[in-house]
């Protein structure tokens, strides 16, 4: 059953591990975050979840839950635009297919910082990812400077109408609305906020692909996310889940964000 109010979005609570946990590590937490949302007889169907490791640990993570059959998903942080070729370094989008990635994080603001990917980078490794067969989860955001200027909305929206550009309509996509200064900060946009800039991002998509598509394609909030706050933004009819950092290292904090729907009876 589909959480209400989505308009039969499935909600999805991804959690991004940066530069952390090394594939022992990451066997490890994925058989005990599986442990703890089997013990809350956690319902897949209504909230997917899904765990960003390290390149280094995805073989590891592929053969553990398929070998057990976990129903969690799992995909990459980053990925080329190339599929193969003299780019020493990089990591096709075929080749996260082969380890059955469902997913891959694209244009995160770490990478903009600090690897300078631009909107029309992100674009590429968004149709590398999708012709692979993945789903892009395509971040946007704005900094503090950003905010200040010009208000929360402007640059997430400049953002992805320059990604959507080279998007075609019925493409499966995810967007994190993401804060560059709530990340890691502590301090979350609030509801409202990650609200409204959600609505105007599903704009976007409706004015750059299609109706049918901004109506299917799933807006996460990321930011500073934990168990205390994930109810607030899963209250609002924009708002598909969630991009989390930090607190998904920790199982049982993770594993208490995707029971989401126990707390906030949406
Ligand atoms: C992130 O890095 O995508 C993120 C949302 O981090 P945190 O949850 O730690 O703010």
């Amino acid at each position: 059953m589909a959480v209400a109010g989505r308009a039969g979005r499935t909600p999805l609570i991804a959690g991004n591990w940066k530069l952390n946990l090394d594939h022992l590590q990451a066997i490890a937490f994925v058989q005990k975050l599986a442990w703890s949302l089997k013990d809350a007889r956690h319902d897949f169907d209504t909230v997917e979840v899904a765990v960003f490791p390290p390149f280094t640990d995805l073989r590891s993570v592929q053969t553990l839950v398929s070998a057990d059959k976990l129903p969690i998903k799992y995909g990459a942080q980053d990925v080329s635009e190339h599929e193969s070729g003299a780019y020493t370094g990089e990591v096709s989008a075929q080749f996260l297919a082969a380890l059955n990635c469902s997913y891959v994080i694209i244009g995160h603001s770490e990478r903009r910082a600090l690897h300078g990917e631009t909107d029309e980078l992100i674009a590429r490794k968004a149709k590398a990812a999708i012709k692979a067969g993945l789903v892009p989860v395509i971040c946007v955001g704005e900094t503090a400077e950003d905010l200040e200027q010009h208000g929360p909305s402007a640059i997430p929206v400049a953002q992805l109408g320059t990604i959507a550009e080279a998007l075609k309509a019925g493409d499966d996509i995810v967007v994190a609305y993401e804060p560059v200064w709530a990340i890691g900060s502590g301090q979350a946009a609030t509801a409202e906020q990650a609200q409204t800039v959600a609505a105007q991002l599903r704009t976007v998509l409706e004015e750059k692909l299609d109706a049918d598509t901004a109506a299917a394609t799933r807006i996460l909030y990321g930011g500073s996310v934990k168990a205390a706050n994930i109810a607030g933004f899963m209250r609002q009819k924009d708002i598909d889940g969630a991009l989390v950092g930090g607190a998904s290292l920790d199982v049982a904090e993770f594993s208490s964000i995707a029971q989401f729907p126990k707390h906030v009876g949406v």
